[in-house]
């Protein structure tokens, strides 16, 4: 089996093969093809598995492919990403940027990365520059809602990355919260995945909470 199977669009292939990703994993295999036919995802990932490659082609090609949404975005003032990627901490944050930039290499899909420690300055000066994906720690997320440079009202796609460690973290709050923020109400037009390692009943409830009809992936 190959990702030239699934139905993701020229470019990004063309980019998967850049990036020498020959034959999807499991994970990816199975996530890939539910998410890019629209629905809702909860997966077992553990790191190393290929969870980023699962989030991001569904997302990208997802980006891509709506045009309608990014023309209603033309001309508003204020940063509205369309797919949010939410990840417990910088390092994660900075290493799914760097592959999501690989995977949007050249398609015209803009992709902005916030974390906590370190001014935020630079961080806004990137988002007003345009982001049609973010790559975000909740604590800083919030931080920019509350300064009204970011507005999550256009999100149509928002994956949690290591949403166990997130809890573990604390970020319960912060990710209800940015959650409320999206004006896109479930069920309907919002996607949400939701990726971690193990499956405590705050993550069921956060499932419960945030994702409509979705499928269970444990492979
Ligand atoms: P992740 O679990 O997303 O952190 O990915 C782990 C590592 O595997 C990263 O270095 C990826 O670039 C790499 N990787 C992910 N999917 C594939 C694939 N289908 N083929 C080859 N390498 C991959």
């Amino acid at each position: 089996e190959t990702f030239a199977e699934i139905d993701l669009g020229d470019g990004l292939k063309q980019n998967i093969r850049k990036c020498k990703y020959l034959k999807p994993t499991p994970i990816q295999r199975h996530a890939i093809p539910i998410a890019v036919a629209g629905r809702d995802l909860m997966a077992c990932a553990q790191t190393g598995s290929g969870k980023t490659a699962a989030f991001c082609f569904p997302i990208i090609c997802g980006v891509l492919k709506d045009q309608l949404l990014l023309a209603c975005r033309d001309g508003r003032p204020v940063a509205c990403p369309l797919a949010l990627i939410l990840a417990p901490t910088r390092e994660l944050s900075c290493q799914i940027h760097e592959e999501a930039k690989k995977f949007a290499y050249r398609t015209g899909v803009k992709i902005v990365v916030a974390y906590g420690g370190k001014p935020i300055s630079q961080q806004l000066r990137n988002l007003e520059k345009g982001v049609d994906i973010l790559v975000a720690t909740p604590g800083r997320l919030v931080d920019m809602i509350e300064r009204a440079k970011l507005s999550l009202g256009m999100i149509k796609y928002l994956a949690l990355d290591e949403a166990d460690r997130m809890l573990d973290m604390g970020f319960e709050p912060q990710i209800r919260k940015i959650v409320e923020k999206m004006d896109m109400p479930p069920p309907g037009t919002r996607q949400t995945m939701l990726f971690s390692a193990t499956f405590p009943d705050e993550i069921q409830r956060l499932a419960s909470d945030f994702l409509s009809d979705y499928v269970f992936l444990a492979v």
